[in-house]
């Protein structure tokens, strides 16, 4: 489990990561003032929108070509979802450097302090910052740890527009890599 970290009272940041060994018995990692949701429910989990149209941008480090970063944000847009803009490793505003990226999903290298306390199957990680009494997202960070395989950052993409973990076989919320596919039933806006 890992912790949530409670930013005032009624912000909570949400953790999410995506394993790649199918063996291993965590439990879901969704960590929050929620209850523990049932491993399978009829829908992807959503709890939140964005209050801004977001722009995604990547940041120097960050371990994602231009062409899979693109065809990511396109999967999304044919869900219906509205992203402000694309922006590749070009960083005007600082955003990368910001704790609190407001209206930006901003893709990272992982730190090497995530690196040291990740488990070693985990692929990347997405932490979103959502205000819960409107539910409304403000910025998300993903944290890629190599290359994404496929499917990857579209996954994590999800968790950023406030998707949770789907175990649904061969879905593409599903928590654990292996198990998961392109499946978007329940994902479109
Ligand atoms: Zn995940």
């Amino acid at each position: 489990m890992r912790t949530a970290h409670i930013l005032g009272l009624t912000r909570f940041l949400l953790i999410f990561a995506l394993f790649l060994c199918p063996d291993t018995t965590q439990a879901s990692n969704f960590v929050s003032n929620f209850e523990t949701l049932p491993a399978v429910e009829r829908m992807p989990p959503k709890v939140g929108t964005w209050k801004y149209t977001p722009t995604v941008l990547i940041c120097e480090y960050a371990p994602v070509d231009e062409i899979k970063t693109r065809s990511a944000v396109a999967f999304w847009q044919d869900q219906g979802f509205k992203f402000f803009t694309t922006i590749y490793k070009r960083d005007s505003l600082n955003k990368c450097k910001s704790d609190t990226p407001a209206g930006f999903i901003v893709v990272h290298l992982v730190t090497q302090e995530m690196h040291k306390r990740m488990e070693t199957d985990t692929l990347a990680e997405t932490h979103f910052y959502l205000d819960n009494d409107t539910k409304e997202i403000e910025w998300a960070k993903i944290y890629l740890r190599v290359e994404p395989y496929e499917r990857v950052l579209e996954h994590e993409i999800g968790h950023a527009l406030g998707f949770l973990h789907y175990n649904k076989e061969k879905h593409l919320m599903h928590e654990r890599w292996i198990s998961g596919g392109w499946d978007p039933a329940g994902l479109k806006r």
